[in-house]
């Protein structure tokens, strides 16, 4: 039996796209799942034009956040250059290879109106010589066809009259991704290849090159295995748009997605665990993936339905370890991992741990993101409520009972008990003075306490803040709607 070895291979060419999360995932739970399994990171770094190191330092960093921790790696697929160079030589003496010096316009002219795609094999039999205008390209069996065995499509037929003579190598000297990719997963004894399925047109011809080196160096491995995950679409069913969809893992973490919400939703893109539940453990979906369960159907990133789960697992944490997860978006240690682009709506100085850990079991059961606490909150903060003007006029300035009601209560509050449920009572008895149900007499004080409609309870909230505090900022409301 062969140990089963898989890898992700991403190329650092942008922010580490969800559907590269989940095919590292699909990988990673191959190889938990196999007794001595191996997940390997190779970096794919040959496109110097397009890679960049900040985009090697995202992936590496998301995968751990993730944590996706790799057996073997971080690799760098352009340290193996002498491996690619040999297998290339290899090939040319086996007479698999050609060079060619063909530019894209001279095919295209040859062509005419004859649309058929790839390359007419000009150069095939002119036993050109290298030089600086020649790329190398491989000779596809003119006849026959090559069959991908897929996991998760079963068998795809290539005919090899659709594939054409591709290039390995550019005249640049500079070794493209189907040879590379290949010597790489032969020498990494790759046994699954899992990848998303914009690379299926890519495996008939990785095939033919694993054969043919198969054929040259005279070590024959089989062919691994493939499985082609689908595609990620968003609500209107089309492909994640790097531009238009938030595809960016970097995003959801900044935004105060937990790992785990995000590992177990990144699972549920084209196989789903047995029973109705969703939020599944990881030790669970490990020992329940299979790959031949996956779905060759488009999947729906659905980021509502994420945002969702999330929630759920933000309410199940120990309160103790929610303040703790939460405090980078709230009170970042400048030494620490903090979410970027984070701007938080108090001064360092302005934000008091205290306060916070007593409101901060009423602000978990009430979020489904990090990011979302601090706007619920920022009024415990700072010495002025954020006023929604939008809020203030509907509930305080437009209405004279509003601020009549407002004006009593700041009287009545300067003599009562200060607990939440006193306050609550008195909220209650100045609204049915005015015939006002407690919904409606709330607004108002809310608002003239908070700035916002909306938010934590109100009589913690103002039990937290404190009594002269609370009186100055309701007179202040009611006064400044007069
Ligand atoms: N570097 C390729 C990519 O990021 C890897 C594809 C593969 O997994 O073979 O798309």
């Amino acid at each position: 039996m062969t140990a089963t070895r898989v890898r992700f291979a991403p190329s650092p060419t942008g922010y580490f796209h969800v559907g590269s999360a989940r095919s590292a995932l699909f990988n990673w739970f191959v190889a938990r799942q196999a007794d001595d399994g191996v997940f390997l990171l190779r970096i794919e770094d040959t496109d110097a034009d397009r890679n960049r190191e900040e985009w090697v330092d995202g992936i590496v960093e998301a995968m751990e956040w993730l944590g996706l921790h790799a057996d073997e790696g971080p690799f760098r697929q352009s340290d193996n250059a002498p491996a690619h160079q040999a297998a290339i030589d290899q090939l040319f003496a086996g007479g698999y290879l050609y060079f060619c010096d063909c530019t894209g316009d001279a095919v295209q002219s040859r062509k005419g109106d004859n649309k058929t795609p790839g390359y007419d094999g000009f150069c095939r039999d002119r036993g050109l010589e290298r030089s600086a205008t020649t790329g190398i390209r491989f000779k596809t069996p003119l006849e026959g066809g090559t069959t991908v065995r897929d996991l998760i499509r079963g068998d795809v037929e290539f005919s090899h009259s659709v594939i054409d003579d591709f290039i390995i190598a550019k005249s640049s000297g500079a070794v493209l991704f189907a040879l590379a990719n290949v010597v790489d997963d032969r020498n990494d004894r790759i046994t699954h290849v899992i990848r998303g399925e914009e690379h299926l047109p890519n495996t008939p011809k990785q095939i033919l090159l694993w054969e043919a080196l198969n054929a040259v160096t005279g070590v024959a491995t089989p062919t691994p295995v493939y499985a082609h995950l689908p595609l990620l679409v968003n609500e209107q069913r089309k492909k994640l748009s790097k531009r238009k969809d938030p595809v960016a893992t970097e995003q959801y973490r900044d935004e105060g997605y937990l790992p785990e919400a995000f590992v177990n939703y990144l699972a549920l893109l084209g196989w789903s665990p047995r029973g109705d539940e969703e939020k599944v453990p990881v030790a669970q979906l490990i020992a329940e993936f299979r790959l031949e369960d996956v779905s060759h159907s488009p999947a729906f990133f659905d980021v509502k339905k994420l945002q969702h789960l999330n929630g759920e697992y933000i309410r199940e944490m120990p309160l103790e370890q929610f303040i703790a997860h939460s405090m980078p978006w709230v009170s970042p240690d400048p030494a620490a991992w903090s979410p970027s682009a984070l701007s938080l709506p108090w001064r360092p100085e302005q934000f008091d741990y205290e306060r916070y850990a007593t409101i901060a079991p009423l602000v978990q059961e009430r979020i489904s993101l990090m990011s979302e606490i601090a706007p619920m909150i920022d009024f415990l903060f700072l010495p002025e409520p954020p006023m929604d003007a939008e809020a203030f006029a509907k509930s305080v300035a437009k209405d004279e009972t509003a601020r009549v009601i407002l004006r009593e209560l700041a009287a009545e509050l300067s003599t009562t008990s200060w607990d939440r449920d006193t306050l609550h009572a008195c909220v209650v008895g100045v609204g049915e003075r005015h015939e006002w149900n407690l919904r409606k007499t709330q607004a108002p004080v809310r608002c003239a306490v908070t700035g916002k409609l909306v938010g934590p309870p109100l009589f913690e909230s103002m039990e937290l803040l404190g009594r002269d505090e609370t009186i100055r900022r309701i007179v202040d409301a009611a006064e400044r709607a007069s």
